[in-house]
């Protein structure tokens, strides 16, 4: 008589642990999903500003749970937005750099930036302004620090569109 009611309790308390871990069960695997949700929705955010892509991978995960995130996983872009921004920074001052450091067009001898010539080849790089004496390109038509040339460089471009009608 004394067994019995030990019986029943451990009885009961088997099947509401059955149960309880079921219940444990269910809601670690919701979170689970969820947090996929979550996650999928905020790495799609980082990696396109497309609305259709990103609805797009977060009902993948949402739909598929736990394939869907791995198809996901596949798919998804391979940079982050962050990733793109930096390494278009890093292009961006490369070319600063690259500019910066001029060269001989002719044999790419490292020139500095107010050579007139070419201290290797002697090609010509820049010319002075006959008036102020500053180093002008030479594809310039006119001075710019002293306006020299302003008339005559509109002159030649009206002789340049001239020349072109004409062989037309
Ligand atoms: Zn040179
Ligand atoms: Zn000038």
């Amino acid at each position: 008589m004394t067994l019995a009611p030990g019986h029943f309790v451990l009885a009961a308390s088997s099947s509401s642990l059955i149960g309880f871990l079921i219940a444990f069960l269910v809601a670690f695997f919701a979170a689970l999903w969820l947090s996929m949700i979550i996650w999928t929705w905020r790495d799609i955010r980082s990696r396109t500003q497309d609305v259709i892509l990103q609805v797009f991978g977060t009902v993948l995960t949402a739909v598929f749970p736990g394939i869907g995130i791995l198809i996901y996983l596949i798919l998804r872009p391979r940079q982050t937005l962050a990733d793109l921004y930096e390494r278009q920074l890093e292009e961006e001052s490369l070319l600063a750099e690259m500019t910066e450091r001029q060269t001989c067009p002719t044999c790419h001898y490292r020139v500095e930036g107010d050579f007139q010539v070419c201290p290797s080849c002697a090609t010509k790089l820049r010319r002075a302004c006959p008036r102020c004496d500053r180093l002008l390109e030479l594809k310039w038509n006119v001075c710019p620090y002293c306006g020299y040339g302003a008339s005559d460089g509109a002159g030649r471009a009206g002789v340049r569109q001239g020349a072109r009608a004409a062989e037309r």
